[in-house]
This record gives C-alpha cells, sequence and structure tokens, in this order.
C-alpha cells in the first residue's frame, strides 16, 4: 500500500518536472529578439486620396518621397533595423480606392510584420486656401448723396458709406507636430467621429463604408485603445518627443508633440507596437510647401526623423547616454502640448 503510493507519487513528481521542462524549453532555445527590429514607414494617402493640396504639390507625393528617403536612410544607419513600407508608389496602401480599408491594410500588414514600431509621415493644412486668400476690410467711411421719397416729396439725403479695401491674408500656419493616439479620451472620441462625419471625412472617403470598417466605439477597438495606451503609449510619447526635438534642432518650429483620437489616425491604436504619426510641414503655407518639396527639405526632415529614432533604440537597449531620457514612463506632458496646439486659432487637422 505504501509503496504503490509512493510509486504513484514518483509518477506525478516525474510529470510535473516534465511538464515544467517542456514548458521551459522554447524559452532557452529562442533568442532575444532586438527591442527594435522592423519599423513599418507608413507613406500617408496615396492613389484616389491625395490628402492636403498645396500649391504645387500634394500631401500624398510628398510622404511618400520623404517617407522612401527614410527608409534608406534608416537602412543605411541601422543595418540590423529591418524596414517595410506600406506603400512605395502612387497608390492608396494595399490598393483600392477606399481610404477606410486602406487604413486597416496599413494596421494590418503592419501587425502581421510584426513591427516594433509604427511611422506614419503626413503633411498638414490649414486655411481657407493653400498660399493664402483675398479679404475685405472697411478702412473709412465717405458721404454720399442718394434720393430718398417719391415724385414732389423725393428729396436729397446725405448718407455715410464704408470704404472696402482689399487685402492678401498669407496663409500663415507653418512647423511640425507629431500625433500619438489619445487613447483615454473616451468622450472626445465619439465627438470627433460624429464632426468627422459632418464634414465629410479627410480626402473624401466614404463615411457610411468607414462607419462599419472603423467603429472607434465597438469593444474591440476600446480593448485596442486600452493595450495601447497600457504597452504603447509612454514609447510613443518618448518617440513623438524626440522626433519634435530633432526638428527643432534643424531650425523647425515645432507646434508640439500632440494626442488626437479620431478615424483618421486609427490606425495608430489599430498597430500592436508603438506608433506615431509625424506632420512634416504645412503644404499650405507658401515658403514651408517649397521646403518640404524640395531635397534639402526632405533629407533635413529625413535626418531629423532618423537621428530620433537612432537615440530610441538607444534608449530601448539601455544605451542611452541623454539624461533626461530613462525608461519610458507614462507623462502628461502630451496632454499639456494638447491643449496649447488647440489653442492656436483654425488649426486644421490633415
Ligand atoms: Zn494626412
Amino acid at each position: 500500500m505504501t509503496k504503490s503510493l509512493l510509486k504513484v507519487s514518483l509518477f506525478i513528481c516525474s510529470l510535473i518536472a516534465l511538464a515544467a521542462f517542456t514548458k521551459k524549453g522554447p524559452e532557452h532555445t529562442e533568442p532575444q529578439k532586438p527591442a527594435l527590429s522592423t519599423i513599418i514607414i507608413d507613406a500617408g494617402h496615396g492613389g484616389v486620396d491625395p490628402g492636403a493640396r498645396g500649391q504645387n504639390s500634394t500631401e500624398a507625393a510628398i510622404a511618400l518621397s520623404v517617407s522612401m528617403k527614410l527608409g534608406k536612410a534608416i537602412e543605411k544607419a541601422m543595418p540590423d533595423v529591418k524596414v517595410i513600407y506600406t506603400r512605395t508608389t502612387d497608390v492608396l496602401a494595399g490598393g483600392g480606392t477606399n481610404v477606410q480599408q486602406s487604413l486597416r491594410y496599413r494596421a494590418s500588414m503592419a501587425n502581421e510584420a510584426r513591427g516594433d514600431l509604427f511611422v506614419s509621415i503626413h503633411c498638414n493644412a490649414a486655411g481657407l486656401k493653400p498660399g493664402g486668400w483675398y479679404a475685405k476690410r472697411v478702412v473709412g467711411h465717405k458721404n454720399k448723396t442718394i434720393l430718398v421719397g417719391k415724385g414732389k416729396k423725393k428729396k436729397k439725403k446725405v448718407v455715410r458709406e464704408p470704404i472696402y479695401e482689399t487685402y492678401w491674408v498669407k496663409n500663415w500656419q507653418h512647423g511640425t507636430e507629431t500625433f500619438i493616439w489619445a487613447a483615454d479620451r473616451v468622450g472626445y472620441k465619439g465627438d470627433a467621429i460624429n464632426q468627422k462625419q459632418e464634414e465629410g471625412g479627410e480626402g473624401g472617403e466614404n463615411v457610411e463604408d468607414s462607419a462599419n470598417v472603423l467603429d472607434l466605439n465597438s469593444p474591440e477597438a476600446r480593448i485596442r485603445a486600452q493595450l495601447y495606451e497600457k504597452k504603447y503609449f509612454a514609447k510613443s510619447l518618448q518617440l513623438a518627443t524626440m522626433i519634435e526635438e530633432e526638428f527643432v534642432k534643424s531650425g523647425r518650429v515645432s507646434r508640439g508633440v500632440k494626442q488626437r483620437n479620431e478615424k483618421g489616425i486609427w490606425v495608430l491604436q489599430a498597430t500592436g507596437m508603438p506608433s506615431v504619426l509625424v506632420e512634416t510641414g504645412f503644404v499650405t503655407h507658401t515658403e514651408e510647401e517649397q521646403y518640404i518639396m524640395s531635397e534639402k527639405g526632405q533629407e533635413e526632415i529625413v535626418n531629423s526623423v532618423l537621428q530620433s529614432l537612432i537615440r530610441y533604440k538607444a534608449l530601448l537597449e539601455g544605451k542611452s547616454h541623454h539624461p533626461a531620457e530613462q525608461q519610458p514612463d507614462s507623462s502628461s506632458s502630451a496632454r499639456e502640448t494638447q491643449q496649447t496646439g488647440q489653442q492656436i486659432p483654425g488649426a486644421n487637422r490633415k
């Protein structure tokens, strides 16, 4: 009786040991994956969706050109990092003509490629027209004699009339900004969608369609947003801050790190990885459009993003020598800059 009990317990013990061994097995044999081995570069818009329009260019064209240059620069500076593009030609990523389906494609291809980072390249737009527009203002008054009354009662009357002047309004908004997903602003989320639908959405997307494809209030989207907040928000914020710092170093005007939470950048939280959306400048600002279209301008933009990626990689690998750069931790700084950003009158989100 005692002997058989001992046999049984020995058998159970060896089963447990075997289970523990097989469970631990893969962890021992699989080498540690580097913290940043695959970067997804996403050129915004494309194909039927030109994005924002400048006087001489479109957002889609600039985004593609900058993205291709950025990919090559990363491959050269960080040979151990694999670069994957969501598009390499002037098409809507994934083909087709549906903007929202393209966003879904961008996210799923990034997830399937097991990216460690998602960088989306865009351009900004603001104001009534690219470059500027004419407006009228009152610069004084003049007296004018008019006739009032009928027949014999008709008499002269002097009235004061405004003098108008036509003047040129420069489309002044310029600078860079980097967006991260605003995972925690649930109330704002619904409002943003409704507002966007009234406006007809970015790039003339089909609203009815997009409501089915990207329901930000669906349980799936909520879970993703929570996951993003928990796992990727801090890192996304860290990188976004570095990108804006590097833009400032190269002499650009930085509008800061901002949070956004709407369909157009749904892709940021749908990617299971830290993700940022870089607005490289305003196509609607005459001089800035010239700059972001130029070889020199694009090289400088690419270099700023590259320098921030080098710093970000060093941070992940624990090699950062920058005193302010410690392991990413949740911070309220983006929320503060977001509020600052909202004070800019007429700021147009693209
Ligand atoms: Zn855009």
